[in-house]
């Protein structure tokens, strides 16, 4: 597989939660591991982005624009914090 890493969305993760979030740590829901969101392995498959733990490669956020609305889904996620 072929990721890039967090930094990849640090401007997406920027917009849609209002704040630099690449430092915040996000807790993977499938396998627990926790890290800095610039730590996980990030997929940009127009047009949704996928973000996958860099452990388990489990998906712990998706984003998808449509017509300039960015759709979150964070169900992957079991905690974020900064
Ligand atoms: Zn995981």
């Amino acid at each position: 597989m072929d990721g890039l890493d967090g930094n990849a969305i640090a401007g997406l993760l920027s917009d849609v939660f209002g704040a630099e979030m690449t430092t915040a740590t996000g807790t993977c829901a499938t396998c627990g591991a926790g890290g800095p969101l610039a730590e996980t392995v990030v997929f940009l498959r127009a047009p949704g982005t996928v973000v996958r733990c860099r452990t388990c490669s489990g998906v712990m956020m998706v984003f998808v624009t449509v017509r300039e609305t960015t759709c979150v889904d964070l169900r992957g996620l079991s905690n974020l914090g900064t």
